[in-house]
């Protein structure tokens, strides 16, 4: 597990005209479920891909513990990521699905093995392992989603509103899932949500973004005791 520290994260878009992330600075401690949320285009998906390695920095630094991460590939970054397309592969098992990313690492087999049951256990998909995604439910595929993060066992969990494509039913018992799983697993935790209930109920901080800049950290009670 790790801390992740951003300094002064900026992005510019179209020649220095949009700045999309504008000088964020945010300290998101070990263990820490930290929400970031924000209107349509405030900056948040941007600001994410950027600590992921998936988006060039235009300024500042991203810190994943000590070590400074700007150039480092995104492979190679501790980090997992939960996007609200689950990109599950039609053709492969619950169990391939979740196995994917530690056969492309060359994990052995009975540690492979040994992770995908555990993940399986968790997230209460042991009786679907057989099963291709298009036989699973909206809300069992979101975990077999989670699942592929998880056995990667990264220090960091990043989600980019990962439960925007369900039903309101299905989004209020994941919304407790994931807390549950987050602190089950302890693992620092940064979920990008534009749904002001998710972030008041879901994380021990949130962050606030407008326009690219952040507005208010803090607890959700502090939140919205002061808003
Ligand atoms: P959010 O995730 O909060 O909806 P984004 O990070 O996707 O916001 O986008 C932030 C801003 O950056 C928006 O104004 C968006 O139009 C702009 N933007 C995002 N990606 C690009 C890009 N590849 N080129 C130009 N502008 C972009
Ligand atoms: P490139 O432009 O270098 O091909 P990609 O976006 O295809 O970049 O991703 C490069 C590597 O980053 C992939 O090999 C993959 O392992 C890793 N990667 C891609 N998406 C994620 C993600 N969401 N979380 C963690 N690692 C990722």
């Amino acid at each position: 597990m790790a801390s992740v520290t951003l300094q002064n994260l900026t992005k510019t878009y179209a020649g220095g005209q949009l700045k999309a992330v504008n000088g964020v600075s945010l300290d998101i401690e070990d263990g820490e479920f930290l929400v970031l949320v924000g209107p349509s285009g405030c900056g948040k998906s941007t600001a994410l891909r950027m600590i992921a390695g998936l988006e060039e920095i235009s300024d500042g630094a991203v810190w994943i513990g000590d070590d400074f991460v700007n150039d480092v590939h995104p492979k190679d970054r501790d980090i997992a990521m939960v996007f609200q397309s689950y990109a599950l592969y039609p053709h492969m098992s619950v169990y391939d699905n979740i196995a994917f990313p530690l056969q492309i690492a060359k994990l052995p087999k009975a540690e492979i093995d040994r992770r995908v049951q555990e993940a399986a256990r968790v997230l209460e998909l042991e009786a679907y392992l057989k099963r291709r995604p298009g036989h699973l439910s909206g809300g069992q595929r979101q975990r077999v989603a989670m699942g592929r993060a998880i056995v990667r066992q990264p220090a960091v969990f990043l989600m980019d509103e990962p439960l925007s494509n369900l039903d309101a039913k299905l989004r209020v018992q994941m919304r407790a899932e994931i807390a549950s799983l987050q602190h089950r697993l302890g693992v620092t935790t940064i979920y990008v949500t534009h749904d002001q209930v998710e972030a008041m109920t879901m994380g021990h901080r949130v962050a606030i973004l407008k326009d690219g800049v952040l507005q208010q950290v803090d607890t959700p009670a502090n939140i919205y005791n002061r808003p």
